[in-house]
C-alpha cells in the first residue's frame, strides 16, 4: 500500500484565501506544499484531528501546535485515518460519561439558578412542581427508612380508631394522594410527616397526650404541613440536588435524606402556617380545637415527658402559642370513650 497523497486546500491561518496544496505522508508526518507558501508545512501525523466533517465526505484538519487548516477529500481523509473532534463521528459518550455531564450541567444550572433566584424560594418551586407520584414515592422510601428497626403498632382497634380520626381530618383537604398514618413503638414524643402523605405518630406521643383531642391537633398540625407540602420543601431546601438527581436516576442513598426530616426543624413561619392549617381542618371537621394549645401547652410546661425531640423539630415560642391561643375553638370529640382506650392500646399488638 502507498503512501497517502491527494491534493487538498490549505488556509493559512494568516490570510482568508484557500491554497490549494498538495499533500503527502512522509517521515510520519503530513507534508502539505502549496506555490505560495515554501518550505511545505510539516505536520506530525499523531497531531493531526479533524475538526469538521462536511456532508460531501471532506473534511478539515486541524494539528496541535500547528497554524492553519487544511480541507481534504473523503479518500485521503479515509487513507489518513485520523481521530475524530467534530462531533459527529468517533467513539460515542458512555451512559456513565452522560449521567456525570448531566449531573454536572444540572448543578450549574441549579446553581445558576440560585445566584439569580436564591435557593429557598427555588427549592420551594422545584418542590411545588414535582409530580405527587413523585412525592409519593420519595416519602414511602423515607418512612420506611425511618421506621425501619422499629416496631410498628398494629393493634386492630386501635388502627382502626385511627383512620376514622385521620381520614376524617383528611377529607377537609383536597391532596392529590391518600393519607398514610403509621404509629412506631418508641417512648419518644415524636410526630412527623414524609413527602406524599405519610405521617408517623411514636407511641410516647400517644401516651403523653392528655386526650384524644391533642392527638387530633397534633395529627392535624402534621397534615397542615403536609398540606402545604413542608416535608418536601424541607428536604429540597436541605437536599435539593440530591433529590434532583433522584429524579433523574431513581435511587438515593435515602437514610441520609430521611434523617434529614427528623433531624431539620423546620422554619417559624412553616410551624405557624401548620398551626393555622390544623386549626382550621379541626374545626371543619367540628373537632374541639383546643387540644392542639393544650398539648404545645403541656410540651413546653415540660408535663409530657420525652418531648424533647417533638420540641427540637417543631419549635414553639410565645408568638406561635398566643397565635393558637386565639383561634382555636371548642367543638366536639375526636374520638369515643371506647375508641381512645383503643388508640392507646395500639401498641399491644403481638
Ligand atoms: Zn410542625
Amino acid at each position: 500500500m502507498s503512501a497517502p497523497r491527494g491534493v487538498g486546500r490549505f488556509f493559512d491561518g494568516r490570510t482568508a484565501a484557500a491554497m490549494p496544496a498538495d499533500i503527502h505522508v512522509e517521515a510520519e508526518a503530513l507534508v502539505i506544499a502549496s506555490d505560495y507558501r515554501a518550505p511545505p508545512a510539516r505536520w506530525p501525523l499523531q497531531s493531526l484531528r479533524v475538526t469538521d466533517r462536511r456532508p460531501d465526505g471532506s473534511a478539515v484538519l486541524a494539528a496541535h501546535g500547528e497554524e492553519g487548516r487544511l480541507v481534504v477529500d473523503a479518500a485521503l481523509l479515509a487513507a489518513l485515518a485520523i481521530p475524530d473532534e467534530s462531533g459527529r463521528a468517533g467513539p460515542r459518550l458512555s451512559a456513565a460519561q452522560l449521567r456525570r455531564y448531566a449531573l454536572v450541567a444540572a448543578a450549574l444550572a441549579a446553581a445558576l439558578a440560585l445566584l439569580w433566584l436564591g435557593w429557598p424560594p427555588l427549592a420551594d418551586r422545584l418542590a411545588l412542581a414535582v409530580p405527587a407520584s413523585f412525592a409519593e414515592s420519595l416519602g414511602g422510601q423515607v418512612t420506611e427508612s425511618l421506621v425501619s428497626g422499629k416496631r410498628l403498632c398494629t393493634q386492630p382497634a386501635g388502627t382502626a380508631a385511627l383512620q376514622r380520626l385521620t381520614d376524617r381530618l383528611a377529607a377537609q383537604l383536597t391532596l392529590p394522594h391518600p393519607v398514610r398514618v403509621q404509629v412506631v413503638d418508641d417512648p419518644l414524643v415524636n410526630a412527623f410527616a414524609a413527602p406524599g402523605g405519610y405521617i408517623v405518630l411514636f407511641r410516647g406521643l400517644i401516651a403523653g397526650a392528655g386526650s384524644p383531642e391533642e392527638v387530633a391537633g397534633v395529627l392535624a398540625h402534621e397534615l397542615g404541613h403536609v398540606a402545604a407540602s413542608h416535608p418536601l420543601r424541607l428536604l429540597m431546601r436541605y437536599s435539593g440536588l440530591s433529590l434532583a438527581a433522584m429524579l433523574i436516576w431513581g435511587d438515593l442513598n435515602m437514610t441520609t435524606i430521611a434523617s434529614l426530616l427528623v433531624t431539620f426543624s423546620y422554619s417559624r413561619g412553616f410551624e405557624n402556617e401548620a398551626d393555622a392549617r390544623a386549626i382550621e381542618i379541626l374545626q371543619r371537621a367540628g373537632i374541639d380545637s383546643r387540644g392542639l394549645s393544650h398539648f404545645f401547652a403541656r410540651v413546653d410546661a415540660g408535663r409530657i415527658e420525652n418531648a424533647l425531640r417533638y420540641i427540637s423539630t417543631h419549635p414553639t415560642s410565645l408568638d406561635r402559642r398566643a397565635a393558637i391561643e386565639a383561634l382555636v375553638r371548642p367543638g366536639a370529640p375526636a374520638l369515643t370513650p371506647g375508641e381512645w382506650t383503643a388508640l392507646r392500646g395500639i401498641c399491644q399488638n403481638s
